[in-house]
C-alpha cells in the first residue's frame, strides 16, 4: 500500500508556517481557483460528458456554475467571516471580555463521490481554502476524466505542500485514511461513512459526513399538483437520478394520484425525452442493480434501458408496497416508485420508523400541513413546494441527521465547518474579585 506520510507532513510542515492562515493569501488563492475554473471549463464540460454524459447545461447549473457561485459568495463575506467574533460576557465576569477566533485546523482530507464529480469535490475545498487550511483531495475513481482534470488543474494552480489531489480508488483512499488528519470531509454512501469515521477516531479526528439514504417526496390534496410534478419531475430524473438529495420515491394521496400522474408524464416527456441528451448511469454494476427495480410493481412511465450505453428512461413505478426491493435502499437512478396514504400521520408514523432522511420534500398548500411534516420527522434539511432548491442557497447550510451524514457545508457553513472556533475570555488586570478563591473575604480588592 503506498504511503502518503510525505506529503502530509509537508503539508503539515507548510500549515506551520502560517502563510495558509494569511486572509489575503487565501483570497488569493480563491481568485486562483476561480481562474482556474474558468480556463478549463471547457475542458471540465468534456470530461463530464465523457464520464457521465452530462449535457453542457446540466455540467454548467449543477457543477461549474455552482462552484463559481460559491467562490463568490466566500470571496464576498471572507473579511468579515474571519474577523474574531466578540460575543456576551456575564455579570460574573465582570472586567472582562469574551472572544472567539475562528482558525483553521491544519492539514484536511476531502474525499469525493462520482456523481457530481467537480462540484462536490471543489465545493469543500472552497471552505478548507477559506478557513486557512491545507487540503488533500481524493476524487471517485468512477468519474476517471473529471478525476485527471482535477488533478491537473490543482497542480498547475497550487503548489502540492498547499493543496493536492491523489488519484484513485479505495485502496488508494484507505491508504490516505491511515494518516493523521486534522479533519476529514467525505461525501458519500452510508456503509463507505462508517468506515470513514472509524478510522477518524483512531486519531480523533473531526469529521463531516455527506451521506445518502431515502429522500420522501410527499403530495397532500391540497397541493398545486401541476406545479408540483414539473418539480418533482426535474428534480428526480437531473442527472439521471444520481443525486443524493433527489426525491427517492413520491408519498401522494390517493385521492390525487391519478390526475397528478398525468401532469407527471407529460412533465417527463417536456424535460428529459430526449434519449441522446439524457444523462447516463455511472457504470455496468449500477445499471444491473438499478435495472433490477423495473421487475417491482407496474410500470407506469418509461421502463426501457439500454446496458450497452448506460440509459435507463425516466420510469414510475405503480403498485408499491413497502415490502418491494425498490423500497429497500436509496435507488440512486431515474426511478420513482409511488406509494399511496390516506392519512398524514400514516405518512409520518412510516418515516420516522425509517433511517433518517437527507432531505424531505413536501407539495401543499395547507400551513398547518406544513409544520406537522416540518416538526414531526427528522431529516437533513429540504423543501417546501420545491425539489432540490435549498441546496442552491448559500445561506441554508446543508447537511444530513442521524444516518445521512453528520456537520454541514455551503456558503458561511462551509466557512464554519472547516474552522474550530476557539473560545478567549480576555481578563482584566486592574482588578481582582476575590470570591473564587478560598478563604477570601473581603470585597474588591486593589492589586
Ligand atoms: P461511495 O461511498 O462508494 O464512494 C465515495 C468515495 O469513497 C469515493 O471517492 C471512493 O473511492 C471512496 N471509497 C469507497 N469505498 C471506500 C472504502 N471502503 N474505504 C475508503 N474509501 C472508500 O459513494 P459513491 O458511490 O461515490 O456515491 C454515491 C453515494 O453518495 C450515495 O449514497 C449518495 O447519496 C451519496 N452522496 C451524498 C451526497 C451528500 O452531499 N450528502 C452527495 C452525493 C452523493
Amino acid at each position: 500500500m503506498e504511503s502518503y506520510k510525505a506529503l502530509v507532513e509537508k503539508q503539515r510542515a507548510f500549515f506551520r508556517t502560517g502563510k495558509t492562515k494569511e486572509v489575503k493569501f487565501r483570497i488569493e488563492s480563491l481568485e486562483k481557483l476561480r481562474k482556474a475554473v474558468r480556463d478549463h471549463e471547457e475542458e471540465l464540460m468534456k470530461a463530464l460528458y465523457v464520464d457521465l454524459h452530462k449535457t453542457e447545461f446540466d455540467a454548467y447549473a449543477t457543477e461549474i456554475g455552482f462552484v463559481l457561485h460559491e467562490i463568490r459568495f466566500v470571496l464576498k463575506n471572507l473579511n468579515s467571516w474571519v474577523k474574531p467574533r466578540k460575543v456576551k460576557t456575564p455579570m460574573t465576569h465582570i472586567g472582562s471580555t469574551s472572544m472567539i477566533y475562528p482558525e483553521p485546523y491544519g492539514v484536511s482530507l476531502i474525499i469525493a463521490p462520482w456523481n457530481y464529480p467537480f462540484q462536490l469535490a471543489v465545493a469543500p475545498l472552497i471552505g478548507a481554502i477559506a478557513a486557512g487550511n491545507c487540503s488533500i483531495l481524493k476524487p471517485s475513481e468512477l468519474t476517471p476524466s473529471t478525476s485527471t482534470l482535477m488533478a491537473k488543474l490543482i497542480k498547475e494552480t497550487f503548489p502540492e505542500e498547499y493543496i493536492a489531489v491523489v488519484e484513485g480508488a479505495v485502496a488508494t483512499s484507505q491508504a490516505l485514511l491511515a494518516e493523521q488528519f486534522d479533519y476529514i470531509f467525505f461525501t458519500g454512501s452510508v456503509p463507505v461513512g462508517k468506515v470513514i469515521m472509524e478510522a477518524a477516531a483512531k486519531n480523533l479526528t473531526p469529521v463531516t459526513l455527506e451521506l445518502g439514504g431515502k429522500s420522501p417526496c410527499i403530495v397532500e390534496k391540497t397541493a398545486n399538483l401541476k406545479l408540483a410534478a414539473k418539480r418533482i419531475a426535474w428534480g428526480k430524473y437531473l442527472n439521471a437520478g444520481q443525486t443524493c438529495i433527489a426525491p427517492d420515491y413520491l408519498y401522494i394521496q390517493e385521492n390525487c394520484k391519478d390526475e397528478f400522474l398525468i401532469f407527471f408524464k407529460e412533465a417527463i416527456k417536456e424535460m428529459f425525452a430526449d434519449r441522446e441528451t439524457y444523462t447516463r448511469i455511472v457504470s455496468e454494476r449500477h445499471f444491473i442493480r438499478l435495472r433490477e427495480f423495473l421487475n417491482d410493481g407496474s410500470i407506469y412511465a418509461g421502463g426501457h434501458a439500454d446496458q450497452t450505453s448506460l440509459w435507463i428512461e425516466p420510469t414510475v413505478l405503480t403498485n408499491i408496497t413497502w415490502n418491494d426491493s425498490v423500497m429497500e435502499e436509496e435507488i440512486f437512478g431515474p426511478i420513482l416508485p409511488v406509494l399511496e396514504f390516506e392519512d398524514l400521520d400514516e405518512v409520518i408514523q412510516q418515516i420516522q420508523e425509517k433511517p433518517n432522511p437527507l432531505a424531505l420534500y413536501l407539495f401543499s398548500e395547507n400551513q398547518e400541513v406544513q409544520e406537522k411534516i416540518i416538526n414531526n420527522i427528522s431529516f437533513g434539511g429540504g423543501c417546501v413546494n420545491d425539489t432540490i432548491y435549498h441546496i442552491t442557497s448559500p445561506y441554508l447550510p446543508f447537511g444530513g441527521v442521524g444516518s445521512s451524514g453528520v456537520g454541514a457545508y455551503h456558503g458561511k457553513g462551509s466557512f464554519d465547518t472547516f474552522s474550530h472556533e476557539k473560545s478567549i475570555l480576555k481578563q482584566t488586570t486592574k482588578f481582582d474579585i476575590p470570591f473564587r478563591y478560598p478563604n477570601v473575604k473581603n470585597g474588591l480588592k486593589k492589586i
